[in-house]
């Protein structure tokens, strides 16, 4: 088998050249870092968790109408999605004050905000992302404005589809970060949903207890990362054989178990 070409490797993830031209294959490694790569880990099994967590995220939002560089997952850790230009600009969606926000604004963590913020960080790790304006996105060229206005209306969307699939399975989406890309068609191009949606990228608390499941646990040294990570994927009904309430009902096979 011929090696294939690597495209990228980011922290979390590496990029192969795709099988056609315009596709990528987005392979999920377990490596976990914190501020900007200063702390290093694994967490063992992610990569296999967040490849699947964001395959449902990717192909549920597809069916509500947002754009997405998901095509299909191929195995355990490799997923081929459209190649993009990347749009240098990390889009967080706020709920509940947590993070950066609680300790640069002094609000305590866990405050419900007045209404959803949005946030944009300039990419760039020797900056260690620094928090920009819309005005510096649009004085810098990083994107226009008719794509900045794609962008948080898709955020918006994002956001009110996700706060609501997590309150299902008892989950309080409290903020998450999504990037997005360019796709070109001749000389025109088009924004769509890039990158991946996991426990990586997301605050998510339990509903009842309050406990994090997502990777403050590995940021704040809490330990149980992984199990954090498995329970998001086990109350998406994405575990096999787990038999809990969130799998899917299948009549089908109900119905041969009772030899009907
Ligand atoms: O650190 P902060 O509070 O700004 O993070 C907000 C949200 O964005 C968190 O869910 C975090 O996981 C995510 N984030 C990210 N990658 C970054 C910065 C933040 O996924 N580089």
């Amino acid at each position: 088998m011929s090696r294939r070409r690597q495209i990228y490797e980011g922290k979390a993830k590496i990029l192969y050249e795709g099988p056609e031209p315009g596709t990528l294959i987005q392979y999920f490694k377990d490596d976990a870092t914190a501020f900007n790569a200063q702390k290093k880990g694994t967490i063992n099994g992610k990569g296999v968790i967040n490849n699947r967590i964001s395959e449902y995220v990717f192909t549920r939002l597809s069916h509500i109408g947002i754009p997405t560089h998901f095509i299909r997952r191929l195995n355990m850790r490799e997923q081929l999605v459209r190649q993009v230009e990347i749009i240098p600009i990390e889009v967080v969606i706020r709920n509940v004050a947590a993070g950066s926000i609680s300790k640069r604004l002094g609000i305590p963590e866990g405050e419900p905000l007045p209404h959803t913020l949005i946030e944009y960080y300039y990419k760039d790790d020797a900056l260690g992302d620094p928090m920009v304006a819309e005005e510096h996105i649009a004085c810098f060229g990083w994107a226009s404005n008719e794509e900045m206005q794609d962008i948080s209306s898709m955020a918006i969307r994002v956001n009110d589809f996700m706060v609501g699939m997590f309150a299902a399975i008892n989950i309080r989406l409290v903020d998450f970060k999504l990037e997005f890309g360019r796709i070109w068609d001749g000389d025109y191009s088009r924004v769509i949903l890039a990158d991946e949606i996991s426990p990586d990228g997301c605050r998510l608390w339990d509903m009842i207890t309050g406990e994090k499941l997502d990777k403050d646990r590995f940021r704040r040294d809490l330990g149980g990362e992984e199990e954090a990570y498995q329970e998001v994927a086990r109350r998406l009904g994405l575990l096999e054989n787990d038999g809990g309430p969130s799998e899917v009902f299948d009549l089908t096979k109900h119905r041969k178990l009772r030899g009907k």
